[in-house]
C-alpha cells in the first residue's frame, strides 16, 4: 500500500513533465525546413526572413545558387544535442551547431541560452555554408572550407580573435585535419555559440 501512494505521488509530480514534451514537428520556410518542438520552432522563425536573405546574400556574392533546401534540426535539450555528437568530433559536443555532409542537416544545440537572434542567424549562416561548399566540390580543403564560412557569415571578430588566442595558450588548438567534421570554429565554452 505505502509503495503504492509513492508511485502515485511520483506520478502526479511527474505529470507536468509528462504533459511538457512537445512533438516533434517539421515547418518550411523557402529553401529552409526545421525540424523541432513548436516552442523552439518559434525562436528561429523570428530569424528566418533574416536568415534566407543571407543565403541569397552569400550565393548572390559568391555567384552560385543552390536550389536545394537546408534542413536544420533543433536539438529539445541538451541530451537530445550531446546523442547527435556521439561517433563525432569530441570538439562538436562544445559546438552550438554543427553541419553533417551524410543527413545534409544542420544540427542546432536548443537556442533557448542563446545570447542573441543575430548571433543565432550567425552561426545557422556559417553552418549553411559549409553544406553549400559540400554540393560544389567534396574535396574542399577545409582550411578555405572554414574560412568562407567564418568570412561569409560575418564571424570575423575580436571575440574569435580572442577565442583563438585563448585557446592557442591553453593548449586547446587542434590541427585542422582532425576535423571529421566542419566545426573548428565552434570550440570554446559550452555556453558561448562559436
Ligand atoms: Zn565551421
Amino acid at each position: 500500500m505505502k509503495t503504492k501512494s509513492i508511485l502515485i505521488l511520483i506520478l502526479i509530480l511527474a505529470f507536468p513533465f509528462l504533459i511538457n514534451a512537445q512533438p516533434t514537428i517539421q515547418k518550411q520556410y523557402e529553401n529552409i525546413i526545421l525540424i523541432g518542438n513548436a516552442s523552439d520552432i518559434k525562436v528561429l522563425e523570428h530569424v528566418i526572413s533574416q536568415f534566407d536573405e543571407a543565403i541569397f546574400g552569400f550565393q548572390k556574392s559568391v555567384g552560385s545558387y543552390l536550389a536545394e533546401p537546408i534542413t536544420i534540426k533543433i536539438a529539445a535539450d541538451e541530451t537530445e544535442y550531446l546523442s547527435w555528437t556521439k561517433g563525432t568530433s569530441r570538439i562538436i559536443e562544445f559546438s552550438q551547431a554543427f553541419y553533417s555532409g551524410k543527413t545534409d542537416t544542420i544540427y542546432l544545440r536548443n537556442p533557448s541560452k542563446m545570447q542573441s537572434l543575430n548571433r543565432l542567424q550567425r552561426i545557422m549562416l556559417h553552418e549553411y555554408i559549409h553544406h553549400f561548399v559540400a554540393k560544389f566540390s567534396a574535396d574542399v580543403p577545409l582550411w578555405f572550407n572554414e574560412g568562407m564560412a567564418v568570412y561569409f557569415s560575418g564571424d570575423m571578430g575580436f571575440d574569435r580573435e580572442f577565442n583563438f588566442a585563448k585557446n592557442h595558450v591553453l593548449g586547446n588548438t587542434r590541427p585542422l585535419n582532425m576535423m571529421k567534421y566542419l566545426s573548428l570554429i565552434h570550440i570554446s565554452e559550452p555556453t558561448r555559440p562559436y
